[in-house]
């Protein structure tokens, strides 16, 4: 009388399912980033968690409070790799440079952790070693020389291999005028993506 067994409609019975399991772990969907993180826009206030949904386009990733959150993570380029070491920001002093990708571009660049309040901004990754005379970041320039982010000054960076992260290396008279031009491709207004 009674139909086969396997036939509830319980959907942990289905095979591959559990009650164990756990949101964003549904079966057959793809490992997404974020998956499993807190909501950023009710993870605080209502527990939102990450999770895989199934859309239109594809799998996504949501906050599992859907419909009462629509949170959707947007695919973007991975996060930019941060420093190895800590660089002060050479415009406030208070800060530090955070490594970010522009928004249109993709491209990475180094910014003040105090933004917006301060809008520090520079294309040239720190190499570590600081301007002796200003504890100013160096970084290399498209020519391959080195220049301090805080004055401009040109600094001469040892052939081989550089010195350790903090090691004072000594450089000219400061240069504005270089450090202009350094950041004069747009780098100082870029679109800070929103991380
Ligand atoms: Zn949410
Ligand atoms: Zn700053
Ligand atoms: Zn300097």
């Amino acid at each position: 009388m009674s139909g086969k067994e396997g036939d509830s409609l319980w959907p942990w019975d289905a095979p591959g399912q559990s009650p164990e399991r756990g949101p964003g772990e549904e079966p057959d969907l793809p490992v997404l980033a974020g998956v499993g993180e807190p909501c950023p826009t009710c993870g605080e206030t209502d527990g939102g968690v990450l999770a895989v949904k199934r859309g239109r386009f594809g799998p996504f990733v949501g906050c599992n409070r859907y419909p009462d959150c629509a949170y959707i993570k947007k695919d973007g380029p991975p996060p930019p790799e941060q420093l190895p070491f800590t660089v002060g920001c050479p415009r406030c002093g208070e800060g530090h440079l955070v490594a970010r990708r522009a928004r249109r571009t993709g491209s990475v660049f180094w910014g003040c952790s105090r933004y917006p309040k301060c809008d520090f901004t520079t294309s040239h990754e720190p190499l570590g070693p600081v301007h002796d005379a200003d504890q100013g970041p160096v970084a290399r320039r498209d020519d391959e020389s080195g220049i301090c982010l805080k004055c401009g000054a040109g600094v001469a960076l040892p052939a081989g291999r550089l010195p350790d992260p903090g090691a004072p290396l000594a450089g000219g008279p400061p240069d504005p005028a270089a450090l202009a031009r350094l950041g004069g491709r747009g780098v100082n207004r870029p679109n800070l993506s929103a991380t």
